[in-house]
């Protein structure tokens, strides 16, 4: 009787299996058991470096030298020296935007954000919550015995008039620097200039932007040219970095204290080491000018999509169709309708493209969207079949 009403919305999530590398063509076996290669819109591995043979390299090298597992948590004996190395790199990289910078691992981004915003989070704070920050934000403020107050998407006026009348001790902002569904940018620098006046810590989740945006890929703070110790960031390092976990980096005062009380962080095996030593080559690899050159493929496809979809649009204005202004790989085509967009998303998987269809409760109702992601690795010509898929489609239904 709990799965009726979610069929009944068209909500029902399904599995697929994945049979090949992480790439922008996948064989991908469905739920009718047939399995096929898609042109796949829809991977966070932005800078395409999931199926970069020096990280499979790196992974293996770190299995030979560190074995499988870890063993451990943390502060038991799981802490080997690749996350130590990976913790000092990530550090360094970020210091140019949060001075004097410690980072801390975590297994996932996921049990970072719940760590960070239980811990810091007390019955002492409040926290200031962009309503349409990510999921696993969301569960943190849950978790924390602070007072949580959600702001207005992006409401600045909104967002100063909860921190004037606050009188908490200690003030947490949090938000996406990248929103995940919708692909526009956090204003961090006004963010910040907030966060000063009302000396309040700022949190920002940069799971999409970082790697993808700003000098190096540092992320969203170096795409506003951020710089202070107010700053706390978390990164997740399976999306364009390619392999799997994530960490914060913040001032000390911040990461000591993480290390006494996230609870996430304490009582979890540590991730292997070999994952660590895996990212320490794709830090490398975000850095260098391979990474520049990656980035730079990355802008120019997110502008070609943009400039189809904006044509196509203004072919069919009746169909209601929306696009999001986003400044990141991330790119969602508003249709409305749950079973509308189903049916999209339908339309191109049978013409070979997977991109996927998000509907409520992960986005607002009323604003079902195709979710299309790219990657460096995409094509011109992957973009342009993308666009004459939907064309194709937009045609029809008109
Ligand atoms: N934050 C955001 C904004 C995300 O999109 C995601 C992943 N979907 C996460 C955190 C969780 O990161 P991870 O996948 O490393 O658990």
């Amino acid at each position: 009787h709990k799965l009726h009403p979610i069929a009944a919305q068209d909500l029902t999530r399904v599995l697929r299996v994945a049979e090949s590398v992480t790439a922008p063509r996948q064989t991908v076996r469905g739920a009718d058991g047939r399995a096929r290669e898609l042109l796949m819109f829809c991977s966070n591995d932005y800078l395409g470096l999931a199926a970069h043979p020096a990280l499979a390299d790196a992974f293996t090298e770190g299995v030979r030298l560190y074995g499988a597992g870890s063993g451990a948590s943390h502060l038991i004996s799981g802490h080997g020296l690749a996350h130590e190395r990976l913790e000092l790199a990530l550090a360094q990289w970020l210091s140019p935007q949060i001075p004097n910078a410690q980072a801390l691992s975590f297994c996932t981004g996921y049990m970072a954000n719940l760590g960070v915003l239980s811990a810091l989070g007390d019955a002492e704070a409040d926290i200031f919550s962009d309503e349409l920050n990510h999921a696993s934000l969301i569960d943190g403020t849950r978790l924390a015995k602070a007072q949580v107050k959600r702001y207005p998407h992006k409401d600045m006026v909104a967002l100063q008039a909860l921190l004037a009348s606050s009188r908490a001790k200690v003030k947490l902002i949090v938000t996406d620097g990248v929103f995940s569904m919708d692909g526009d940018l956090a204003p961090l620098d006004e963010l910040l200039a907030l966060a000063e006046v009302h000396d309040a810590w700022l949190i920002v989740d940069d799971a999409h932007g970082l790697g993808v945006l700003g000098a190096q890929g540092r992320g969203t703070l170096a795409h506003f040219g951020l710089r202070s110790e107010r700053l706390i960031l978390i990164g997740t390092l399976g999306k364009a970095a390619g392999v799997a976990g994530a960490f914060v980096a913040a001032h000390p005062t911040i990461t000591q204290y993480l290390l006494q009380a996230a609870r996430t962080y304490i009582f979890t095996t540590a991730s292997p080491p070999a994952v660590a030593h895996a990212v320490l080559k794709s830090l490398e690899l975000m850095r260098s000018s391979e990474g520049d050159a990656r980035r730079t493929n990355l802008v120019r496809l997110q502008a070609q999509l943009r400039a189809g979809i904006e044509r196509l649009l203004h072919e069919h204005p009746h169909l209601g169709w929306q696009l999001v202004s986003s400044d990141s790989p991330v790119q969602p085509l508003i249709i409305g309708e749950n079973a509308a967009t189903m049916q999209l998303a339908a339309r191109l998987d049978a013409v070979g493209l997977r991109v996927p269809g998000i509907r409520p409760p992960t986005v607002p109702k009323g604003t079902a969207r195709l979710r299309i992601t790219l990657c460096a690795t995409h094509t011109e010509a992957d973009i342009e079949r993308l666009l004459q898929a939907l064309s194709e489609a937009a045609a029809e239904l008109s």
